[in-house]
């Protein structure tokens, strides 16, 4: 009944004219046509109702269309669209203001750009341009954008073409306890741990020692022993909510510094206060960047992104003129101040991230306890990955085939979640930062008859 347009008409508008590949991520075999949305909820063109737990990959933080945040993009419609930074616009300025007072000194120079991807590459040109140098390492399994630039940063054979691109970026193991060489039961920071086997005590992670190493071996072997930068996401998003041992950033700072390099936090997915526990994700690890880059939740779905950086690296890169046309446009800056509001004021987003994320963690662990598919949960506030295997013994990941079953079940009883990790193997979980108890418990429940579903037809005979 609400339908601009016929199903099959957007479908075959999608086949021809669209960029093909979205027709292989579309992920459902029966796609969802999305009518409108409001706070955790989407409406189909049928009327239906979804939970949304997946918010366009972490983007939509405070809530879809949420009343506050419409207000003030409604309000900057009508009175500026666009200004350059030539000019002096209050709103641009305000919200500079806003988000610089939200990070620690010294990171208090702020450059708005328009996506995650930009915010990336102007960030690896910064590093360079103050370096002086030229190589920077990446974590794999990571994502941090689809330009030709930071393309070289993501790690991911799935977002690679053959064209040479990436100069001297290097791409070192990730230390992920789940499905990495080494184990740690008890090193990273999430309230439930894993319980893969290995030689970790409570108090020492041989598996971020085994870690620091071959990164090391890596600056004595293959690495110029002067690097530019270091880029690393807080928990990584695309990899599937991959957290690594409790001190790996901390040493991976230090190894990087000693070597002229400056660390980059790349928080397009866990910034604003998605990890629960602070407002920014490497608050958490313990350690100060020399530049964050942002996007996605900085303004609930609008088109937006920005690097935060240090005097100091701002004045070495002023010997060139940056320029973006878009970047701090008055409708982004307005509705990213907003989003601000409702964050910090309003929602306390942050302390819903905290309390959810630790309920659906623990909940989530008691469903890896029941299932032998569940191979492992974790994560931190509403950053939540759960990575299904063919079983516990193997660890070998779900099939793709299997884990769409699952995938498909679970939106057909109205929740929606992602996918990610290499091998497309790990559920994810990254809901805007508004949602309640009631809809955990909904999707729970939701969960484990998808999982108790596909188990059922795995048994028939
Ligand atoms: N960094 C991270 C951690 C991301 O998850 C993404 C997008 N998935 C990007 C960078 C790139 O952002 P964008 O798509 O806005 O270019």
């Amino acid at each position: 009944p609400y339908q601009d347009m016929s199903k099959e008409r957007m479908l075959d508008i999608r086949q021809n004219n669209c960029n093909p590949m979205t027709m292989k991520v579309t992920y459902y075999k029966k796609p969802v046509h999305i009518h409108q949305g409001y706070m955790q909820w989407l409406w189909d063109t049928d009327g239906r109702r979804y939970l949304d737990l997946f918010a366009g990959v972490a983007t939509v933080s405070v809530g879809h269309c949420h009343p506050k945040v419409t207000a003030a993009a409604e309000k900057q419609l009508r009175r500026l669209w666009h200004t350059t930074s030539i000019y002096m616009y209050p709103t641009v300025h305000e919200y500079t203001d806003k988000l610089a007072a939200l990070l620690p000194d010294p990171l208090k120079v702020v450059y708005l750009v328009n996506s995650g991807s930009e915010a990336n590459d102007l960030a690896m040109l910064m590093a360079r341009v103050h370096t002086g140098n030229f190589d920077i390492i990446t974590l794999r399994g990571s994502y941090h954008g689809g330009s030709p630039l930071a393309t070289g940063l993501t790690s991911n054979s799935a977002y690679k073409f053959p064209v040479a691109s990436g100069f001297g970026c290097h791409n070192t193991m990730c230390p992920d306890v789940f499905r990495g060489p080494w184990g740690g039961r008890h090193c990273r920071d999430s309230p439930v741990q894993t319980v893969r086997n290995c030689s970790c005590s409570q108090d020492h992670c041989q598996a971020n020692e085994m870690y620091i190493d071959q990164l090391k071996e890596m600056f004595a072997t293959t690495v110029p022993n002067r690097i530019a930068a270091f880029f690393g996401e807080p928990i990584q998003g695309v990899g599937g909510a991959v957290q690594y041992p409790k001190n790996f950033l901390k040493e991976t700072y230090k190894l990087v510094r000693e070597r002229g390099g400056l660390c980059i936090a790349d928080e397009v997915q866990t910034g604003f206060g998605r990890t629960g526990s602070h407002f920014w994700g490497f608050q958490g690890h313990g350690v100060l960047p020399d530049m964050v880059t942002m996007a996605k939740g900085i303004a609930n779905g609008f088109p937006m992104a920005a690097v935060v950086t240090t005097q100091e690296i701002a004045r070495s890169f002023a010997k060139g003129v940056h320029f973006n046309t878009f970047g701090g446009n008055p409708v982004a800056c307005a509705i990213a101040s907003s989003v601000l509001d409702v964050c910090i004021i309003y929602n306390g987003s942050q302390h819903i991230s905290a309390n959810i994320g630790t309920y659906l963690l623990h909940e989530l662990a008691k469903l890896r306890e029941k299932y032998e598919i569940v191979g492992d949960v974790r994560g931190k506030g509403l950053m939540i990955g759960v990575e299904m295997v063919k079983n516990k013994a193997s660890q070998e990941p779900l099939p793709p085939q299997d884990l769409g079953e699952i995938f498909e079940d679970t939106k057909d009883m109205g929740v929606l979640i992602g996918k990610g990790g290499l091998y497309g193997q790990t559920f994810r979980i990254k809901p805007p930062m508004c949602i309640t108890k009631a809809d955990a418990d909904f999707f729970l429940a939701v969960f484990n008859r998808a999982l108790q579903n596909y188990m059922e037809r795995r048994l028939k005979p």
